[in-house]
């Protein structure tokens, strides 16, 4: 028996006997113990190690965004690259060639790299994708400018190069040349103007390039029937002793097209075309602006 502790007693049935109640309060608040201890776990350890789960996987994000944009950074640098390429063949062939002024550096690179005004990230590395684009998006600008403006001069100097004369008009053998001759009319040490060709009479004559008839007829002693035609761009040809004019004055035509054919008028020894090259008023040599011979 236990000393002034008060015993209780419970019937088992299985025993068929009395048996002793041993401390109930004990397995009670055993039970609540273990609860207690089971909800603290839950309460103060399972919610922070959840928190730090979430925190392990923002971490895990954030580094791997960061390693993206890094890439997408060197990505873009490539793309500056490929541009900057560009702009070379720009500024050293097209530019070059069409007598243009280079772009200068300073331009090109313009004022907006590395500039951090109040529209940047606070990110450094967003903060240099942005800068980046922004370079991009000004050196697209600029190169565009550039290439509009090549586009048009191109177009102009292909528009000229179809008026300056670059054809031999005849069919035929070049008999006398540009420069002093000793002249079957004028003597020795005569200026001789123009080139003489060879052809039979009635060979069609052929503009050097595209033009106006300027003049078709007998203007001027000397030169027989005649044609000139102005090309623009400071230029004239004249085409002389024809036998026929297949145009009129004022009529556009374009090189090749056939404006008269030859002849032996006016101060003329035998069938031949008298052709000239008048640039900006002077007589030059015709030989230099045969560039092709139809
Ligand atoms: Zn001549």
């Amino acid at each position: 028996m236990h000393m002034g502790k008060k015993v209780r007693y419970t019937f088992d049935p299985v025993s068929i006997q009395y048996v002793e109640v041993k401390s109930s309060w004990r397995k009670i608040c055993g039970r609540y113990l273990a609860k207690l201890v089971v909800a603290a776990f839950f309460s103060y350890a399972t919610y922070p190690l959840w928190i730090q789960l979430e925190e392990i996987n923002i971490q895990h994000e954030t580094k791997a965004a960061y390693r993206h944009i890094a890439l997408q950074y060197k990505e873009l640098t490539q793309l500056e690259k490929k541009l900057n390429k560009v702009h070379n063949n720009d500024q050293n062939f097209y530019r070059s060639i069409l007598n243009q002024k280079r772009i200068e550096k300073s331009i090109w690179e313009g004022g907006t790299g590395g500039t951090v005004n109040n529209t940047m990230p606070s990110i450094p590395l967003l903060a240099k994708v942005k800068g980046l684009i922004q370079k991009l998006d000004h050196k697209f600008k600029v190169q565009q400018e550039s290439f509009a403006a090549i586009q048009k001069i191109a177009q102009e100097k292909s528009q000229e190069l179809k008026h300056i004369p670059a054809i031999i008009p005849v069919f035929g053998r070049i008999v006398s040349g540009f420069g002093y001759r000793n002249d079957p009319f004028f003597g020795y040490g005569h200026f001789h103007a123009g080139i003489d060709i060879v052809a039979q009479v009635g060979t069609p004559v052929k503009a050097s390039a595209d033009g106006i008839i300027k003049t078709a007829g007998i203007p001027e002693v000397g030169y027989g029937l005649q044609i000139e035609v102005d090309h623009g761009y400071g230029y004239v040809t004249k085409y002389a002793h024809l036998s026929a004019l297949n145009v009129r004055v004022g009529q556009k035509v374009k090189r090749g097209d056939i404006i008269g054919y030859t002849g032996n008028s006016g101060y003329s020894t035998g069938p031949h075309l008298h052709y000239e090259v008048i640039k900006n008023g002077i007589k030059v040599n015709p030989y230099d602006y045969f560039y092709s011979e139809y």
